[in-house]
């Protein structure tokens, strides 16, 4: 096992990872830049050191200041959280080059992964379902047009290289394809550094669900549960729920097959998610994989009992995958709620600050994975991302009830949170029966 790790991140995750080093018996080394200096990460962590200014590209993207970091303080392994350094091949390279354990998978899989053209095509190759789309990169707009009149309108353009829920653009018309075509090119090439994109057939009111893998260094790979994401706002998402409501057995058992599939079709190792869309008539379709632990890896925990952070440690130490073979049972049901610094009330305006003061709620069934504190400045640089409320209960109904509990005490003053917004949908009838979709927010909110 591993004897120090640098965590590579910053915020809530970091906090999270050194509260699985510190159960494991393992040193935590955490990095902060200089807006950060009073961050939780940084109080908690064994040793902590400062990477640079408050831009990102400058501090915790700094890939030579943050391998530095781990050589100096003689950090046998590397976790990089999500985001920053998280899914970028050439890091893990660089963490191989100097002896450092890379708490993720290896660069071949992050590579694919980050190239969703590349993933769609090994899934296709390996019989797991996609949505029908233009087989690969467009070459021009012509090409563009040709491939969506096959499809038929709507179509979706995204970047082979996209991710976050950016780049990603809807065409209703041959007209909006050939404006579009370039536009979508331009951004892709700002954005991701690539100007790959593709199409595929736009699904009408789809649900995305997405399934946690975990697997060992020799492959053996095992699915442990499924988390619904649909409550999106630009397609970015805002609660998780485990298990998805809403879904036939059958269907639940049948993507969980061929997400271990996918995972194999690319021989995945350590953690990861395979991420599916369904239509409403229960079909469902590949669409990522994301190679690294997602913001709303706790709802997995909380029904599971299973400590994703630790297993991802476990497995680059070289464990044996210790699920294979087992019937994983799931309790209950989790929810978790993202509290951005952002003003739901006035079209999600960033609202970074001072706390003044803050009371996190607590009892029966309530976390709360957070680095927020009174006086605590929340900076315009990184992620609105301040805190997870997560709770679980016996039922989903049970889940719901504690969850507008939690949410009524919890108080965050100085700065907008999405509170409000959160408190709106669990207010919604439709919501309460499960009657969700990735365009809930704006048809049923008009957000
Ligand atoms: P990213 O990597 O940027 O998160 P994804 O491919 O995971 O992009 O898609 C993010 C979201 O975009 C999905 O959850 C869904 O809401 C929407 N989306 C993606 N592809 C389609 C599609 N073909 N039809 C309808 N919605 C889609």
């Amino acid at each position: 096992m591993f004897k120090r790790i640098l965590i590579a991140n910053r915020g809530e995750i970091a906090v999270r990872i050194i509260r699985a080093c510190r159960e494991l018996g393992i040193e935590s080394v955490a990095v902060y830049s200089t807006a950060d200096k009073n961050s939780l990460h940084v109080s908690l962590a064994d040793k902590s050191v400062c990477i640079g200014p408050p831009p990102s590209a400058k501090s915790y993207l700094n890939m030579d200041a943050v391998i530095s970091a781990a050589l100096v303080y003689k950090c046998d392994a590397l976790h990089p959280g999500y985001g920053f350094l998280a899914e970028n091949p050439a890091f893990e390279e660089l963490c191989m080059e100097n002896t450092i354990t890379f708490i993720g998978p290896p660069s071949e899989v992050i590579s694919l992964s980050g190239n969703k053209s590349m993933a769609l095509e090994t899934m296709r190759k390996n019989r797991i379902p996609v949505i029908p789309g233009s087989d690969g990169n467009l070459k021009d707009a012509r090409h563009a047009v040709a491939c969506a009149r096959r499809l038929g309108y709507p179509v979706i353009i995204k970047a082979a290289f996209g991710g976050g829920g950016k780049g990603m653009r809807i065409c209703s018309n041959p007209g909006e394809m050939e404006s579009m075509f370039n536009i979508a090119r331009s951004e892709s090439v700002s954005s991701f550094g690539a100007g790959e994109i593709y199409i595929e057939k736009y699904i009408k009111n789809p649900r995305h669900i997405e399934f946690q893998i975990i697997a060992d260094n020799s492959g053996n790979a095992v699915c442990v549960g499924e988390r619904e994401c649909s409550i999106q706002r630009r397609h970015q998402k805002l609660l998780e729920e485990a298990p998805a409501g809403n879904l036939s057995e059958r269907t639940r058992r049948t993507i969980r097959e061929y997400a271990v599939r996918a995972a194999n079709a690319v021989k995945y190792k350590n953690l990861g998610t395979i991420e599916f869309l369904l239509d409403e008539k229960e079909n469902f379709y590949f669409i990522e994989i994301n190679s690294r632990i997602q913001v709303e890896h706790p709802v997995t925990e909380m029904v599971t009992g299973i400590d994703l952070i630790k297993e991802q440690i476990n497995m680059a130490a070289g464990l044996k995958n210790p699920y294979l073979g087992k019937d994983l049972k799931s309790r209950g049901h989790a929810i978790e709620m993202r509290i951005n610094a952002e003003d739901s009330e006035n079209n999600f305006a960033p609202s970074p600050g001072r706390i003044i003061e803050c009371l996190l709620p607590g009892g029966p069934g309530v976390r709360v994975d957070t680095f927020i504190k009174p006086d605590f400045v929340i900076q315009p640089f990184y992620d609105s991302l301040i805190a997870k409320l997560i709770v679980w209960g016996n039922s989903r109904y049970e889940a719901l009830g504690r969850a507008e509990r939690a949410l009524d005490e919890f108080r965050i003053e100085g700065i907008k949170t999405t509170i409000p917004f959160h408190k709106r949908i669990l207010d919604n009838k439709n919501f309460k029966s499960g009657i969700i979709h990735t365009h809930f927010i704006e048809q049923q909110c008009g957000m």
